[in-house]
């Protein structure tokens, strides 16, 4: 708990960045308002204004650890609600794994240790909305667009928001509005300069579909991530299991790769065609519960705030408004969840002196490693970029990622570190240590890796 207390905080949206930071203010102000724009389904649904909860969404255990942490008892809510919730003795998950396709090479990761929750985003959102609709000082407004920024007089400090058609007035205003964010556009018509920010052309399409499997398919796996790099594009199929037992399937194309086609039997084609069989063979034995959904994003935004000249005070952005990377690494709710936390430490520390600036480097250092990972990975498509400065691990090389995807193939101690990596506990440069580098430039062959999972526990002691 922080030692000063607030009057009010404005929320713009109700999407997983903007639900978990209205958790997190409601500890430092004595009142939070969300203002959403779109209307809110009583029922996990899915919502206009957010079309990408049609696509697969995965969410890493480091996102899944932040929100445990605000929401205790969430796995439990989850898996009443038909989630399967690896870690916590859920039976069902016996000892499902995901498994990470590259090209020839498959890496398994026992689920309970690596991934989130099998659950869609629609219900992951539906459970923590009503959780945050639950708290006495938080009021979730659907219906409410925001238009604009409040301003004092001297406009160097926001009092609050514009919102459908009303002023409402806020100590502080944190953007949660998503990629799309028009806040940039607002603080220059108050006088400010947008902040500099990346940009990467990754131009991902996805086409997705929900299936419900047959009752004879029982695959061992929580999840697929079968990507398939080719020179300068790349294809891939993602399988997630989700409540009641349905399979989220997205297919997915980055940078110039060839269509993903959208109709059934073009998909099973192109699944027959994946490295990763196991993905051809769950669209198979299983039939679509809706629609088949397409998406496009054409450009990846992170908006440096922290880096800004000048900024008012009184105003936020975190979540996609603020770093909005590649969508086909899964990063995007977990970042959400780790900047929250991070706006917490900083509320919690009770200094208001230079507030504004230490929360956005907060908030830019916690999404940083997340924005370099995608960005990373995108560079090998050779994706158009403006403002980008690349990367250092991308000296790296082709050749040593390649080894050290098989080294992870094998060697459970380079699975566990790709594995931290993937879900943002440790930086990517913590595949350059010694230790690693030696491992994963070893001869493969001859090695017996054991089995995993009790290997992987016993070299990171996790439980
Ligand atoms: C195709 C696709 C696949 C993805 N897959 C994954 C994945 O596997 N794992 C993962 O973690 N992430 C994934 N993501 C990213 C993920 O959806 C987001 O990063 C994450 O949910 C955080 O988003 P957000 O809350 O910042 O924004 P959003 O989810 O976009 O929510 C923004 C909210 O703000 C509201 N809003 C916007 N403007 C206004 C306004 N002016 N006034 C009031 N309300 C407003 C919107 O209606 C919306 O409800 C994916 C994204 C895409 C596009």
């Amino acid at each position: 708990m922080s030692h000063w207390r607030f009057d009010r905080a404005a929320v713009l949206g109700a999407g997983i960045a903007g639900l978990v930071t209205a958790r997190v203010l409601s500890e430092h102000y004595d009142e939070v308002v969300v203002a959403e724009r779109d209307v809110l389904p009583d029922r996990p649904g899915h919502r206009r204004f957010v079309p990408q909860s049609h696509h697969a969404h995965g969410l890493l255990s480091s996102g899944r650890r932040v929100l445990l942490g605000l929401f205790p008892g969430l796995s439990a809510e989850l898996a009443a609600a038909g989630a399967l919730t690896p870690g916590s003795g859920d039976p069902a998950m016996g000892d499902r794994s995901l498994f990470l396709v590259r090209g020839e090479t498959t890496i398994r990761i026992p689920a309970w240790w690596s991934g989130g929750f099998g659950a869609s985003r629609i219900l992951i959102e539906h459970v923590i909305r009503a959780r945050v609709r639950a708290l006495p000082n938080v009021t979730v407004l659907e219906r409410t667009p925001v238009t604009g920024l409040l301003t004092d007089r001297s406009r160097r400090r926001i009092t609050g928001v514009r919102a459908a058609g009303e002023d409402l007035g806020a100590d502080l205003v944190v953007d949660a509005s998503g990629r799309n964010s028009p806040l940039p556009e607002w603080l220059e018509r108050i006088g400010y300069r947008p902040p500099p920010q990346s940009v990467v052309h990754s131009d991902v399409r996805y086409v997705s579909v929900v299936t419900e499997p047959d009752s004879s398919f029982d695959p061992e796996w929580l999840a697929i991530l079968g990507g398939q790099a080719e020179s300068g594009s790349s294809v891939g199929g993602v399988v997630l299991r989700v409540e009641h037992g349905l399979l989220h399937i997205s297919f997915g194309s980055i940078a110039r790769s060839e269509p993903v086609p959208a109709d059934l039997a073009g998909l099973r084609d192109f699944a027959d065609r994946l490295t990763a069989p196991v993905v051809a063979e769950a669209l198979r034995r299983s039939t679509p519960t809706g629609p088949i959904r397409t998406f496009r994003v054409r450009s990846n935004t992170r908006r440096h705030y922290d880096r800004a000249r000048e900024m008012p005070d009184g105003i936020l952005a975190l979540g996609d408004a603020a770093s909005a990377a590649n969508p086909i690494y899964g990063q995007g709710m977990s970042v959400a969840a780790l900047s929250a936390a991070a706006l917490g430490r900083v509320l919690a520390v009770g200094d208001d002196a230079g507030f504004g600036r230490r929360a956005a480097r907060a908030i830019a250092a916690t999404s940083a490693e997340a924005w370099r990972l995608a960005l990373g990975e995108d560079l090998r498509y050779r994706c158009r970029t403006e403002g980008v400065r690349s990367p250092w691990t991308t000296r790296f090389g082709e050749d040593y990622r390649n080894r050290l995807e098989r080294a992870a193939a094998l060697d459970p101690e380079v699975a566990a570190a790709f594995n931290d990596v993937l879900n943002l506990h440790r930086p990517l440069s913590s595949l350059a240590s010694p230790r690693i580098i030696r491992r994963v430039l070893r001869p493969l062959r001859d090695r017996d890796p054991g089995p995993l999972s009790a290997t992987v526990a016993a070299v990171l002691g996790a439980t």
